[in-house]
């Protein structure tokens, strides 16, 4: 399975062209621009054919445009060009305003660089957001407010996490009739090959770009400066860009961008306008299809076609970013994310769409480079990540069809916040109880439990149903169920052929199934003496605790000796071969949630056949592995995280060859060496 990659609002690869022209600069035309010499000259050449295209092609007219390393640095340079200038203003006694305002949606290197230089040059104004609307857009009327104290104003000319492109014309007007003096930084970044610019018609004093972001390699960069702006140099020096920017160039980064100027040119290179927005249209049905009750984030007529933004309700950005990972699609979380939990997206916080979207959100873009035939293939892809979620019977249960597979016996952990809530559930009988419900994981608990279907036999608490009443209540009303079965005067409760056994420890409920797991609540393992003292439990029982401390489970035995698993058994993706034909007995594991694994279709190490048991299964695995405690487990999952949460359980629990795949799925695909064979 070929990668498909759309995430090119972050970066895109390199243009063929492009990387022939760098190619060329590095070989051949390498001279200094600056030397006087024949190869100076040469290189010299270049580049001004290269700024020449670039200033025709942006209408830069009678203003300046030199080359730097990327946006990041041009909205430097423009911050403080304009703050030196409002500095010299106000010390030669002339009136300034007294606010820096940026678009609520800016890159953060705007408000970033604005905060950063105010400090340095002890201006001391005012650094303020200007609001945007429901669309994302600025909001001209509390523009219209505060343009007449505005020093400097910095919007941007599109979106990178939603696409939304601005209305420059009407933010042009209301500075022409208000008689604005405020400097104006616009960050063309994401509308560099997508948007029209005539940067010297327009009002605009500084407009950076970035070529990473359209086929151009990273550090190469361009700032327009308007004619008459007022300029500070960043970097002193040499003298290089007529003194504007000293360093020598990048000649490698500048001529690679010429190539991609040069395929902008001819029409021919990029998609147009209406064939990227008639692809936007074929990935937004297959999203639709895929994902029942998906919401995009925003306005389609407002937005570059190169960008969509939506929330799947049920799901979080880093269950969608691992599902479309798995099957190889490379988008990104629309919001920051933590390894522990999405941080909401701050463009959609400002936008005011719900706080579950803007913290749950996926951005999907592509470049003008796409062709049909990888739109077809991502569609096809995003389809069967739709398929993949709805048979782990994973999707919201007003949006969840009938299950593909029959319900499976499983001890199943589900995690929120540090918590754990525990479902049993007993294929013969098609029945579960749930073991501690966490609020939060209601809904999900009640989509598997209907998804799968599954009688709800029993919700059972380790300690009294304090605020996890609440969370009963929840489920049974979710769920519309009204009774749910007791444990009987025996303190058994049936679960099939199976029972669950409560007894007594201290303050609080253990449950047993059988001697094999005890579900112990808060209790620490060391509490369990008199239930190891009555032979309710052996050393052996797996252990499956209410607070998820990222340790899946542990025996009493392994608490007790505080087993130091041996040293970390890791693997690297180019010696796993090797591994596996010296270990045929070797079991591989795929610990990603199942819904990762059935978008991989099926993925073969080797020859070696792949077991799937998601982490939130582990626990009801451990004890058939342990039988044998030689024979090799390798886990593997997409970026090494989680295998090495399995691996290090393992080891605790006393195997002695459980190892992990460093750097998982990632990069094993990277080596190329463990190539994943698509069945
Ligand atoms: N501005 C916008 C809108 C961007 O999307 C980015 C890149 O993420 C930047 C600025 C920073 O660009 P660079 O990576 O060239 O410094």
């Amino acid at each position: 399975m070929k990668e498909i990659y759309l995430d090119s609002n972050a970066t895109t690869c390199v243009l063929p062209a492009a990387v022939a022209a760098a190619r060329q600069a590095m070989e051949q035309g390498y001279g200094n621009p600056s030397s006087t010499h024949a190869t100076g000259l040469q290189a010299k050449a270049m580049m001004d054919g290269v700024r020449q295209r670039a200033s025709g092609l942006l209408g830069v007219g009678d203003g300046r445009l030199m080359f730097n390393s990327g946006a990041t640095e041009g909205i430097q340079t423009a911050v403080l060009s304009a703050l030196c200038a409002l500095r010299e203003r106000r010390d030669a006694g002339k009136r300034i305003g007294s606010l820096l305002l940026y678009g609520a949606t800016e890159h953060k290197a705007v408000p970033e660089s604005l905060a950063h230089w105010n400090r340095l040059l002890g201006l001391n104004l005012e650094v303020r957001k200007l609001t945007v609307d429901a669309h994302g857009r600025h909001d001209l009327q509390a523009l219209d407010a505060l343009i007449g104290d505005t020093a400097m104003l910095c919007t941007m000319a599109a979106n990178n996490e939603t696409g939304v492109i601005s209305d420059l014309s009407a933010i042009a007007q209301l500075l022409q009739e208000r008689g604005a003096d405020a400097y104006w930084m616009v960050d063309c970044v994401q509308a560099l090959g997508k948007l029209k610019l005539n940067l010297a018609a327009t009002r605009i004093d500084y407009a950076p770009f970035s070529g990473h972001k359209l086929y151009a390699p990273k550090g190469i960069g361009m700032l327009y400066v308007r004619a008459g702006a007022p300029f500070t140099p960043l970097m002193m020096g040499g003298g290089q860009e007529a003194g504007l920017r000293s360093g020598t160039e990048n000649m490698a980064g500048i001529a690679a961008l010429g190539a991609v100027l040069v395929a902008l040119d001819d029409g021919k290179t990029f998609r147009s306008h209406a064939e990227l927005v008639a692809f936007r249209a074929q990935l937004v049905s297959s999203l639709e299809r895929a994902f029942p009750g998906i919401v995009f984030n925003m306005p389609f007529d407002l937005s570059l076609p190169t960008t969509l933004n939506f929330s799947v309700p049920g799901l979080s950005s880093k269950e969608l970013l691992d599902l479309f990972d798995a099957a190889r699609v490379r988008v990104s979380s629309g919001s920051a994310c933590s390894a522990a939990k999405a941080l909401p997206s701050y463009v959609l916080e400002a936008m005011h769409v719900p706080q579950w979207r803007a913290s749950s959100a996926i951005r999907l873009s592509f470049g003008p480079l796409i062709d049909a035939a990888t739109i077809a293939a991502a569609c096809a892809r995003i389809e069967r990540c739709g398929e993949a979620l709805r048979s782990s019977c994973l999707l919201p249960s007003a949006l969840a069809p009938s299950p593909l597979d029959g319900a499976q016996d499983g001890v199943i952990q589900l995690s929120v916040d540090g918590q754990c809530t525990w479902l049993l559930s007993d294929a013969a009988s098609a029945s579960c109880v749930v073991i501690d419900p966490v609020a939060a994981l209601v809904p999900r608990l009640a989509a598997f439990i209907r998804c799968q279907h599954l009688a709800l036999r029993a919700i059972v608490h380790t300690t009294a149903p304090a605020d996890h009443g609440v969370a009963r209540l929840a489920l049974l009303q979710e769920l519309v169920i009204e009774q749910v079965g007791h444990v009987d005067i025996d303190g058994e409760l049936a679960l099939g052929q199976q029972r669950l056994r409560r007894v007594e420890c201290g303050e609080n409920h253990v449950y047993l199934l059988g001697q094999r797991f005890a579900f112990i609540g808060t209790l620490a393992p060391e509490a369990l003496t008199p239930l190891l003292d009555a032979a309710l439990l052996t050393p052996d029982t797996v252990l499956c605790g209410a607070r998820d401390d990222g340790s899946i489970c542990c025996t009493v035995r392994t608490a007790q000796e505080g087993i130091v698993p041996a040293a970390d058994l890791q693997l690297d993706a180019a010696s796993l071969p090797a591994f596996l034909r010296q270990h045929p007995d070797a079991i591989l594991v795929d610990v990603r949630e199942a819904y990762e694994h059935a978008a991989c279709a099926g993925t073969v190490f080797e020859g070696c056949a792949v077991h799937s048991v998601p982490l939130s299964r582990l626990a009801g695995q451990v004890a058939a592995w342990l039988q044998q405690p030689q024979c090799p487990l390798v886990f593997f999952c997409r970026s090494g995280n989680r295998s090495a949460r399995a691996s290090a359980c393992l080891r605790r629990l006393g195997h002695a060859a459980a190892w992990q795949l460093n750097g998982g799925m990632a990069m094993a695909e990277a080596t190329r060496h463990p190539l994943a064979i698509a069945a």
